[in-house]
This record gives C-alpha cells, sequence and structure tokens, in this order.
C-alpha cells in the first residue's frame, strides 16, 4: 500500500512516518475500487466497506460504531438528510479519525497531536482514548465550549491558539517537532487516511438509497476532507459500474470565509476569512483548494456561499423539520435550500445534504444566535 504526492507523484510506503512530499504537496492513497459483493453486510460500522480501506483485512480495529448513520427523507424541500450529526462523538470526523488512529497505533505511536476548531479534535480524543493513546489538541481560542469540554472528557490535553486558524495549524507542527519519535503531527486535514475514512459516507448513500446515485450531494467546505471524500467514495463505484454516473456535488461555504468560492468564480482576490457562525469551515487557505475545484466542475457541481443571517435562519428550518444541529451543518442545509430556490436543483431531484455536526456541540453559540442566551451566559 502506498499514497502518492498530490503535487509530484513521488510515492511513499504507507507506514512511513511522513505527512507531506519533500516537494510539500500533500499525500493521496489510490482509488481503491468496492462492490455490493464486496460489503460484509453483518457488519454495521463503516468497516463493513473493509474491501476498500487501506487497513489490511484482518487487522483488528479500535471501533466505536462509526456509520451507517441514517439518511433521512425530510419535509424540508425534500431534502435527504446523511445524519453525520449522529456519530459517536457527533460529527462524521469519526469517519476520518477511526482510520487515522487505528493506522497510527499499529505503527506504534504513542501521542498524536492535531489542530482543529473543534469536531476533528473531539474525533481524534475519543478513538486515542479508546485505543490507549495520548492526544495533544491545538485548538482556536474561539471554540464552543461543548466541544472544549468533550475533548477534556475523552482525556486530551488542549492548547488554545489565538489568531488565524491557520495560526493553529502551525502551533500543532511546531509542538510534534519539539516530541520527534513519541508523537506525531497527524493533521486530519492533511492526513491521506481522513479522507479515506470520508468517502464511506458515500458508499453508505448508495447503499441506504437501494443501490442508487443521488442526484446531488450537498457538502460544506473547511478543509475539503468531506467533500473530496464523498467525490471519491463515487468514482470508486463509478470506476467498476456500481452507478452509472457521478451525483453533482454542490459545495458550500460561509461567505464569511470563502477561499474555495473565490478560486471556484476565478477571483482568488476576493477570499476573505472573518469570524463566522460557521466555525467549522472557516480555514483561510485550505490546501486541496485546486483539488476540490477541479473535482465540482468534474461533477457538473458548483461551489456557493451563504450569509451568516441565512445560516442562522437554516439553523431554525433544520429544527423545525427535526434536526438540530450545528450552525456549520446549517450553512449547508442554508446552501442546498439556495440551490433549490435559484433553480440550480429541483425538488423532484435526489438531493443528499452531508449533516457534518451536532447542535448539542455548540448550544452555547446556536443560543445565542438565536437571542436565547446572551453572550455573557
Ligand atoms: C470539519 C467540519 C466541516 C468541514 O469539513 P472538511 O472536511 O474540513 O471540509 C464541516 N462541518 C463540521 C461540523 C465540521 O466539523
Ligand atoms: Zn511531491
Amino acid at each position: 500500500m502506498s499514497y502518492n504526492c498530490y503535487n509530484c507523484g513521488k510515492t511513499y510506503g504507507q507506514d512511513e512516518l511522513i505527512l507531506e512530499c519533500s516537494c510539500g504537496g500533500y499525500l493521496k492513497a489510490p482509488e481503491r475500487t468496492l462492490r455490493k459483493k464486496d460489503i460484509i453486510s453483518g457488519d454495521p460500522t463503516l468497516w463493513r466497506y473493509r474491501k476498500a480501506l487501506p487497513i489490511g483485512e484482518n487487522e483488528t480495529v479500535v471501533s466505536l460504531g462509526e456509520g451507517l448513520t441514517p439518511l433521512v427523507k425530510t419535509n424540508l424541500g425534500g431534502l435527504f438528510f446523511k445524519a453525520d450529526s449522529l456519530m459517536p462523538t457527533g460529527s462524521f470526523k469519526d469517519r476520518g479519525a477511526a482510520l487515522v488512529i487505528n493506522h497510527l497505533k499499529k505503527l506504534g505511536i504513542k501521542k498524536v497531536i492535531n489542530d482543529s476548531s473543534g469536531n476533528a479534535a473531539a474525533a481524534y480524543a475519543a478513538y486515542c482514548a479508546a485505543a490507549g493513546l495520548e492526544c495533544h489538541i491545538f485548538t482556536p481560542a474561539s471554540t464552543s465550549a461543548g466541544k472544549l469540554v468533550q475533548i477534556q472528557m475523552y482525556g486530551a490535553t488542549i492548547t488554545k491558539v489565538t489568531g488565524a486558524r491557520d495560526q493553529v495549524t502551525i502551533a500543532a507542527k511546531e509542538e510534534a517537532k519539539k516530541q520527534e519519535g513519541e508523537a506525531m503531527y497527524a493533521g486530519h486535514n492533511i492526513h491521506p487516511l481522513f479522507p479515506e475514512g470520508c468517502k464511506t459516507a458515500a458508499y453508505e448513500i448508495w447503499e441506504q438509497l437501494g443501490w442508487e446515485v443521488p442526484d446531488n450531494v450537498v457538502v460544506p467546505f473547511g478543509g475539503g476532507s468531506a467533500m473530496l471524500g464523498m467525490y471519491k467514495g463515487f468514482r470508486e463505484l463509478l470506476s467498476v459500474g456500481e452507478i452509472p454516473r457521478m451525483p453533482r456535488i454542490f459545495v458550500i461555504q460561509a461567505n464569511s470565509c470563502n477561499p474555495l468560492y473565490s478560486l471556484f468564480i476565478g477571483k482568488e482576490e476576493l477570499a476573505q476569512c472573518v469570524p463566522s457562525l460557521a466555525e467549522g469551515i472557516a480555514i483561510a487557505q485550505p490546501i486541496k483548494k485546486v483539488e476540490a475545484v477541479a473535482a465540482v466542475r468534474q461533477t457538473g457541481g458548483s461551489v456557493e456561499v451563504v450569509s451568516e443571517a441565512e445560516i442562522v435562519e437554516a439553523l431554525g428550518k433544520a429544527a423545525k423539520a427535526g434536526f438540530y444541529v450545528e450552525p456549520t451543518t446549517a450553512a449547508t442545509i442554508a446552501g442546498a435550500l439556495r440551490l433549490q430556490r435559484t433553480g440550480v436543483i429541483d425538488a423532484n431531484e435526489k438531493t443528499v445534504v452531508l449533516l457534518t455536526g451536532n447542535g448539542l456541540k455548540a448550544t452555547d453559540k446556536i443560543g445565542q444566535a438565536m437571542g436565547f442566551m446572551n453572550a455573557s451566559q
């Protein structure tokens, strides 16, 4: 098993303790395939797709029961919600964390370092706890209190970093350098196994729609694991003829932090990244943005932005349809509703929205946004 540099194509062994190519590019796991008959139907977790995951087939894994989240047809514009908000730690990040942490444990790593706005941190902390590894998390100072408590409950160490999101990454990498040999920086936005876990959401959607491909998939974009994982999962089904075509993939950002959108419309100079309610997607310089824009175009989808007001409105609408989600996820829902309103997607089409995070994660921010609590509470 090997990885290739996205930038220069250089090959690395899967067990090498590196995250970046010598040229500075990030690494990718090659495409695999999945057929209906490969699915281990008795396993109600994402490990049912083991055949397509780059973890040895007989390796034991630490699992918290991740995957196979509900796919629900809602009364909100007929959208299907893929409820990864019901994952073990409350976000889709468990898909990626399950792969990364199991792999690092197998390699004998004792301590894992990550930087995260909260959900990836909670996921890493939970899987490290279950696997008996130490975990050190670097997080922006503005992260929701609910997420910080959750991370600490799993026993991880937290270092809060003020400044832009990208500063948090730098601090995490510096710490790992200081502890070389013992600890490993395994940033979820760069680790090649993270999107491998995320791709299982595509397999599940296909399986849960009765082996059909949806017309459209709507996903948020922060670092791009959810989106590129989704793209890869469907590609792997397409390449062996399990689905006849790709879904159109629509990517949603908050207008407050819109680097992918700016690149997509050819106006990178207009990119901005100011604080947003959608804290999970506030990444100013996503390293995979070029790959992501190419993938979106290839499917016939697009990149859209939503305002802070639309996010708040979508929080309310989702809850009235029975779904309590965090603001970052509400941004995705707002984007899907906008695409319907503008006629880009039709209400009769099968459109799946990935619900990335649970509302219980961000009670403080939701309460303030909706006016149920004031900021000092
Ligand atoms: C991390 C996260 C995202 C962004 O996902 P990427 O894979 O980084 O693009 C979206 N929503 C929530 C709730 C998240 O935690
Ligand atoms: Zn390279």
